[in-house]
């Protein structure tokens, strides 16, 4: 029978990165111990510096595309470079660590009994031809182009997880992100909401790609991670894969003249070339979110904006 005393043990990889520190905090604060497993190639200490003193906290540094034995209820797989330009740094150890990664840790949930979630991603439909994005809607993704490395990473890690259930029985939850933003981001991070603040804050130019009228839909880290663990403990029979994300949609442009908006000063938009292979729309469709988890979002883009702009200001000490 089950012990609903225990304390429930949690594997996080990726633990020191954005997402997966906003994730520890959580399971921390309602009573878990957790094991964060992270290669610190784009996460930091910085992010977990807080926790290292809690005796329910264990920070492992190891790279998943290796093997690792350790007892645990439950694992959050995140590990993984999730921004364009730390992914393209070193595509084939990209790939490695979402399809490595993703067997190494299926593996350890097969030995011990764990129940696994997969931080898949909305990459994994490409340049979208349906509009929003329904989960059944196979995608758009160019095999061999330089975000081939990160989405058909987690397209074959999908695929892993959903045949070790299948094959093994396993446990599993698949959870489809979307744009996420929020404290903690690296400020160098390349993505586009800390660019944008980055730069509004130090005064530098907006670096608005190809002409901006592209769209994605931005979550922030509060209600991605509230999502998350209700995934994770929601029914086994609802495996996934689920959308997690904001609907509300924005043009490149809408989203410049927010940030410029709310930390004012002279930041000029300039114009540069579109990466190949950028989506040109996002937008998830989180019906099956809401109907299965009763999930929806609850901060503007306007609200999470202003407290990510207070992160960064303290951050970069910039006024
Ligand atoms: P992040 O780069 O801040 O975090 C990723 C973490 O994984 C980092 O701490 C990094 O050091 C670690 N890592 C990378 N390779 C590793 C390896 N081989 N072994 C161990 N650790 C490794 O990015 P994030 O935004 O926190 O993303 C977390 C997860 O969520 C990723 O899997 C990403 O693909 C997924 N995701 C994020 C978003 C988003 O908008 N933030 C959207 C879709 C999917
Ligand atoms: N693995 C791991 N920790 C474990 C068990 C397995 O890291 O506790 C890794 C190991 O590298 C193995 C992989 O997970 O190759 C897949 O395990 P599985 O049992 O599915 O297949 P195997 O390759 O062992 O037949
Ligand atoms: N982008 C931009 N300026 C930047 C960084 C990104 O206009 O300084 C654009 C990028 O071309 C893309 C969108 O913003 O169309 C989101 O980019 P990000 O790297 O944040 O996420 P992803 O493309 O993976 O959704």
């Amino acid at each position: 029978m089950k012990n609903y005393n225990k304390i429930n043990r949690v594997l996080v990889t990726g633990g020191a990165g954005f997402l997966g520190s906003h994730l520890t905090d959580k399971l921390l604060a309602r009573g878990d111990e957790v094991v964060c497993v992270d290669n610190l190639f784009t996460g930091s200490k910085r992010n977990i510096e807080h926790l290292l003193k809690n005796p329910r906290f264990e920070f492992v540094r190891h790279d998943v595309t290796f093997p690792l034995y350790i007892e645990v209820d439950q694992i959050y797989n995140l590990a993984c470079p999730a921004s364009p330009v730390h992914y393209q740094y070193d595509p084939v150890q990209t790939t490695k660590t979402s399809v490595h990664g993703a067997i190494n840790m299926l593996g350890l949930a097969k030995r011990i009994g764990a129940r696994i979630l997969q931080a898949s991603t909305s990459e994994v439909y490409g340049d979208p031809s349906v509009h929003p994005q329904t989960e059944d809607y196979w995608g758009n993704v160019n095999p061999i182009g330089i975000r081939s490395c990160y989405d058909e990473g987690k397209r074959c890690a999908e695929t892993l997880f959903f045949d070790y259930h299948r094959q093994h029985a396993l446990e599993i939850k698949v959870m489809r992100i979307f744009n996420t933003y929020g404290p903690r981001m690296h400020p160098n991070d390349g993505r586009v909401v800390s660019n944008f603040i980055v730069q509004a804050l130090q005064g530098e130019d907006i670096t608005i790609f190809g002409d901006g009228q592209q769209t994605r839909s931005f979550c922030y880290v509060d209600d991605l991670i509230t999502g998350m663990v209700s995934f994770m403990d929601s029914p086994a029979d609802f495996v996934g894969p689920v959308n997690i994300g904001n609907p509300s949609e924005f043009t490149m442009l809408e989203l410049a003249s927010m940030v410029l908006q709310l930390v004012g000063g002279k930041s000029q938009l300039v114009f540069r070339p579109l990466p190949s292979d950028d989506p040109r729309q996002r937008q998830p469709d989180i019906s099956l979110a809401k109907t299965k988890l009763a999930w929806q979002p609850t901060v503007s883009l306007e609200n999470g904006l202003k407290k990510t702009i207070s992160y960064f200001d303290v951050l970069l000490g910039s006024r």
